[in-house]
């Protein structure tokens, strides 16, 4: 299924073959634009393999240079003709035999962040920009405007201690309880990333106390972050079992969850892929909110195994490979989203490993490590 070209927001421009004497190693099939915000603008290049690609941008007039490296264009290429807040149009040119450029001119200064998407379901090889506006007009509501405007500047990772209050979660034989253990990881996660220029962090909880699952995902997204972990430890009646595990969400859990998300239309940036669902009905709305929920599933699941090996390194394994589930709060369809089960509080070794703190500064370290990795890959 085309996305683009189910809601008309396409159209097929047919173009002359050239002569090619190298061998291009891809297609680009098609581009898709997407509005999620007015300062988040997504461009997605539909590949038929995966490529290398250069990004820079030029200013007088703002634009950003995408060249595809072995690429060419197909000759029936679906280009969405959508302008957006940040978006003004896309012109491409061959450039040499092998590499093809793509120009998207800006409406300003806008900063680019891009990423590869392997192969997933009904989608192939993607190449994603999103365009973030870097200036952005005052916004009374917020607390601080300074902190916006320098916000497109670094890394916003939120941490999410899970359990809290009444809810203590797991406790070990030895009385320890998961809400502790997870706040106490989560800080010092926390200090490590504010340390780092370029990032910081945002906690949805710093105190014992139970906060609704939904709205730590709103905690997180008010803050814009571009990655959301969350902090759990785990518990299972066979005390020998033991072992970190990651999780991400699954798409079958994800639907019903998603659709409901929208309909109560928790938040103002109902974005989803960055496309704007004020003007679509409920049903369309969940079928766009499945298809950016498979990329930011496809994000989450690279984030997980970034992390996942370096906590490898300091803990035990539980799982070799991210778990998915359908854990709500890894529903947020914007931001790629992971769960830690950073060991078993009901095995003794394990609980007495996790109340160390020199233990969970590693932990934190690790879990930080493997974020850094991660993006490390998509900055620009
Ligand atoms: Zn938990």
């Amino acid at each position: 299924m085309k996305r683009a070209s189910r809601y008309g927001l396409s159209v097929a421009l047919l173009l002359g073959t050239r002569p090619s004497f190298a061998k291009p190693v891809s297609t680009l099939t098609g581009i898709r634009i997407s509005q999620s915000a007015q300062e988040h603008t997504r461009v997605v290049f539909d590949l038929t393999a995966d490529i290398k690609h250069r990004l820079f941008t030029l200013a007088d007039p703002h634009r950003v240079v995408v060249d595809l490296e072995g690429a060419r264009k197909s000759e029936a290429i679906a280009v969405s003709r959508r302008k957006t807040s940040l978006l003004s149009g896309l012109r491409s040119a061959s450039k040499g035999n092998d590499r093809l450029r793509v120009v998207i001119d800006l409406q300003g200064k806008a900063r680019p962040r891009s990423f590869t998407l392997k192969p997933d379901g009904k989608f192939g090889h993607r190449l994603v920009v999103d365009l973030h506006a870097t200036n952005l007009s005052p916004t009374p509501i917020k607390t601080s405007q300074q902190q916006r405007s320098q916000r497109k500047n670094y890394f916003v990772i939120a941490l999410d201690p899970g359990h809290g209050g009444r809810d203590p979660g797991a406790i070990g034989k030895g009385g320890t309880r998961e809400k502790d253990v997870a706040l106490s990881v989560a800080r010092k996660m926390k200090t490590l990333i504010n340390r780092t220029p370029g990032y910081r962090a945002v906690l949805t909880r710093d105190s014992d106390r139970l906060v609704k699952l939904r709205n730590r995902v709103k905690k997180a997204r008010e803050a814009e972050a571009d990655i959301f972990v969350s902090l759990h430890a785990d518990s299972f009646h066979k005390s020998y079992v033991k072992g970190a595990s990651v999780y991400a969400l699954s798409l079958s859990g994800a639907s019903s969850e998603a659709a409901r998300w929208i309909a109560k239309k928790e938040n103002a940036s109902d974005l989803i892929g960055g496309i704007s669902l004020d003007d679509k009905d409920d049903m369309i709305a969940s079928v766009l909110l499945d298809l950016s929920q498979t990329a930011t599933i496809q994000d989450s699941l690279e984030l997980g195994s970034d992390v996942l090996s370096q906590i490898g390194k300091v803990s035990r394994l539980n799982n070799r490979k991210v778990q998915q589930a359908g854990f709500a709060v890894l529903k947020a369809p914007d931001m790629p989203s992971i769960l830690i089960e950073t060991a078993f509080l009901s095995n003794p070794t394990e609980e007495k490993k996790l109340r160390n703190p020199k233990h969970q500064h590693k932990l934190a370290s690790a879990v930080f490590s493997g974020i850094r990795e991660h993006l490390k890959n998509r900055q620009v």
